[in-house]
């Protein structure tokens, strides 16, 4: 199976070095990934997670909120929607078949509606806690003007896993081949998976936002930095569930890490480090 890496436009936070550890100044934004994985399956293309899509682009005032638009500021470029790299890969929106779904924050659901015709897996958990907009800030991160395509969704109960490295795991998604599996990380939102792809001589595993720095997955000194600890702790659905899942997979990590490639949506160092390009081009350039 071919796996190309897809970072779903940047955002661009404020707090510069204190959140992603790189930018050179404070007063700068930052500079995170929303990293997507296009899968080249037997019978069709996977997307799992969409980052944001053209109808933020267009009008992202009217997808987004004003708070997280002042606070992570996406770099809207049309190129680096998912639907535009899938195009420039040489395929079409509609090769899409299923779309496999960490969580249904703004900034992973976003794309949903440039594939109307694809099949959306997650957790019933995440879709049910998303439509109830308990607070204020589920309905800044929940955005259902980016659902049109609802009537496509599979929901999973979390009864329905089966064992993986110690971890549950849906496997049965459906229409999607079984190496292909739903990984409950709840803590970041209720609902909130991690997405293994077993490939011929390892796993790898997207966390989604069970973490958010690289640096967090160390076994011996864990860290992450402050504005991304800020960050997490603010948007955190279950502290507990969170850490603990997070040590769990630094776990996995330390006893599994030559079979298990782990990383998250949101850091600059592990997309270019799988993907070996610039996280700020598409795809098409590594072509070229
Ligand atoms: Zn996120």
């Amino acid at each position: 199976m071919i796996i190309h890496h897809l970072n779903c436009i940047s955002t661009c936070p404020i707090g510069g070095k204190l959140m992603d550890g790189q930018t050179r100044s404070l007063v700068k934004r930052g500079h995170l990934t929303c990293h997507c994985l296009l899968l080249e399956a037997d019978h069709g293309l996977i997307l799992v997670d969409t980052g944001l899509g053209l109808e933020d682009v267009r009008n992202p005032k009217s997808q987004l909120s004003g708070f997280f638009l002042a606070m992570v500021s996406p770099d809207f470029r049309e190129e680096m929607t998912a639907v535009r790299q899938v195009e420039s890969l040489g395929f079409n929106a509609s090769d899409v078949h299923h779309i496999v779904l960490t969580h249904l924050d703004f900034d992973h659901a976003g794309g949903l509606n440039d594939f109307p015709h694809a099949t959306v897996h997650m957790l019933q958990e995440e879709r049910d806690y998303a439509l109830k907009q308990r607070t204020w800030l589920d309905r800044q991160r929940f955005r259902p003007q980016q659902w049109p395509t609802e009537q496509h969704w599979r929901l999973y109960g979390i009864d329905e896993g089966e064992d993986w490295f110690g971890f549950f795991s849906i496997s049965q998604l459906e229409g999607v081949p079984n190496n292909i599996r739903l990984v409950p990380l709840p803590g970041h939102t209720h609902g909130h998976c991690g997405v293994a792809i077993k490939l011929a001589d390892k796993w790898l595993l997207q966390t989604g936002d069970a973490y958010f720095y690289h640096q967090e997955m160390d076994p011996q000194s864990p860290f992450c930095t402050p504005g991304l600890r800020f960050y997490q702790t603010l948007m955190e659905k279950d502290r507990q569930a969170r850490l603990n899942n997070q040590q769990r997979l630094r776990e996995l990590s330390r006893a599994q890490g030559n079979q298990i490639e782990l990383f998250c949506a949101h850091d600059v160092v592990e997309f270019e480090r799988l993907s070996g390009r610039s996280a700020r081009v598409p795809v098409q350039h590594l072509r070229l």
